[in-house]
């Protein structure tokens, strides 16, 4: 059901967050806020008495039902928006459980990182396992759902903590050799490669000034990861540059990341280079191991090819590959999905993402409506996931969801005991310095201890990467110069 709504709300300041409640359980809801003509109402109201907000929300029209919640205001005007715009959203969700006798799995929760609300039970003095409870209850999350949070603080727990004296370097390649149907990514097609000297030109030298940055502030190196787009677009002599320019930095990392990703930009020459400037841990990705479903969406490569390529790898001496896989794919069901997770251990990854399907072009959705598995089936596969992920002895580690997701699901990293990759931590989190290069990059500094983060983005067009390289770099100086109190972080 995909009904026009028209939101009639006090608070429209809201109003997005309320549409991402109904989006939880009518994906493709249209909104006009305080206007009329739609399908369905929903009114909004409130009253503060005593101390004490009731927010009421009630739907009529095509559907209806009512839910009224109350809690105390909070004299912290920070915590008291947060408390106030979860109250309205909680009374939307029940009235949307109501309305469609469904419960989701994520209960009434929005936004893409849920480890989150535990670390911050847990910044108020509660246990990890209260903080589960809290959470769960709060937001009605199913409790395996809660339980698979836990074990991922658990598994993070063990990782060395970001300190304020250190900085992870992200190094984004935005090149793919062609471009996936669904791909969310800044990420331009190589083509001819014209553009890829002047870009490597370009990364040399902001890399070179970052890690000159880095010395003034006196910030020591912790994770590298080169990303994109797929960094295995460029060639072996490219890639050499780029890792070269970024060796001093490499040499001292507690781990080194570089995606390969797609199977059919990998040869010998560029797993050698990768090898020997230091990395330790690639990222080569399937997504599926069934042919026409890679055709479908625009993969131009083989299962064939990604067997070749991890074959590669290992003879490289390759000791820790990612792999990536995707749960609901379009014209893919639950037992193709566990062929794909059965194939997959037989090329025996140290870790596997296992992602959800996330279409955020509409033009997409509409041409794939049919093939598309529905929600139930994806959270089986979602579950063999996790089962499959278990069997081999992987732990989850890190979690993140997205919008316009297949189920409303998740994505899930797991990995063998030892092998979890603190980047992708530190990017979840957000509890650690990045400073970041290349067309898109996002540098950040954070203070986890009173949970301020500040941004410097680089440009995100490649031609105005490159005429501006320079103004990219004074960015990330103009970040670091601003005033700011370091305190002792905590993850
Ligand atoms: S390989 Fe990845 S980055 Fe490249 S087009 Fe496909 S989804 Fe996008």
């Amino acid at each position: 059901m995909n009904p026009t709504i028209s939101l009639f709300t006090p608070t429209p300041q809201f109003a997005n967050d309320l549409a991402d409640v109904v989006r939880i359980f009518w994906g493709g809801a249209q909104f006009r806020v305080n206007e009329p003509g739609g399908e369905i109402t929903v009114a909004h109201t409130e009253t503060e008495e005593n101390g004490v907000r009731r927010c009421r929300i009630a739907m009529t029209g095509a559907c209806s039902g009512c839910a009224e919640k109350t809690r105390g205001i909070s004299s912290d005007p920070l915590l008291e928006k947060r408390y106030h715009k979860r109250l309205i959203k909680q009374a939307l969700y029940d009235v949307m459980k109501q309305v469609t006798g469904r419960t989701p799995p994520w209960g009434s929760l929005t936004g893409i990182r849920p480890t989150r609300l535990l670390y911050e039970g847990m910044s108020r003095g509660l246990t990890l396992a209260e903080a589960e409870t809290e959470t769960r209850d709060i937001f009605d999350l199913k409790p395996e759902k809660a339980a698979l949070l836990r074990e991922i603080i658990e598994v993070q727990q063990t990782l060395p903590a970001p300190r304020d004296d250190e900085a992870d370097l992200y190094v984004g390649i935005p090149f793919c050799v062609s471009r996936c149907a669904y791909c969310s990514f800044l990420s331009g097609e190589v083509g001819k490669g014209k553009q890829l000297p002047p870009y490597v030109d370009a990364l040399e030298k902001e890399i070179a000034g970052t890690l000159a940055l880095m010395d003034r502030q006196g910030l020591k190196p912790r994770a590298f990861y080169m990303g994109g787009g797929t960094p295995t677009s460029l060639s072996a002599a490219q890639l050499d540059r780029v890792l070269s320019a970024a060796q001093p930095f490499i040499d001292r990392a507690l781990e080194v990341t570089v995606e390969a990703g797609r199977p059919d930009t990998i040869d010998a020459e560029k797993l050698a280079v990768i090898r020997s400037r230091g990395a330790t841990r690639i990222s080569i990705n399937p997504q599926t191991m069934h042919d026409e479903t890679l055709q479908r969406i625009g993969r131009r490569h083989t299962t064939a090819q990604t067997e070749a390529a991890y074959a590669l790898a290992r003879k490289t001496g390759f000791s820790h590959i990612n792999m990536d896989l995707i749960a609901g794919l379009p014209g893919e069901n639950l037992g193709m999905f566990l062929e794909t997770l059965r194939w997959s251990r037989s090329l025996a990854p140290e870790s596997l993402t296992v992602h959800t399907l996330s279409i955020k072009r509409s033009s997409l959705l509409h041409l794939w409506e049919a093939q598309l598995p529905d929600g139930e089936m994806v959270a089986r596969m979602v579950d063999a996931g996790r089962e499959e992920a278990a069997g081999r002895g992987m732990q989850p580690y890190y979690l993140y969801r997205q919008k316009h997701m297949a189920g409303n699901l998740e994505n899930v990293g797991y990995a063998l005991p030892g092998h979890a990759c603190v980047y992708n931590v530190d990017m979840m989190e957000e509890t650690g310095h990045v400073l970041a290069c290349g067309a898109g990059a996002i540098s950040k500094r954070v203070d986890p201890a009173i949970g301020r983060i500040e941004r410097a983005p680089n440009v995100s067009e490649i031609k105005n990467y490159l005429e501006r390289t320079d103004e990219m770099l004074s960015r990330k100086q103009l970040l670091w110069q601003s005033d700011w109190k370091r305190s002792a972080p905590s993850r």
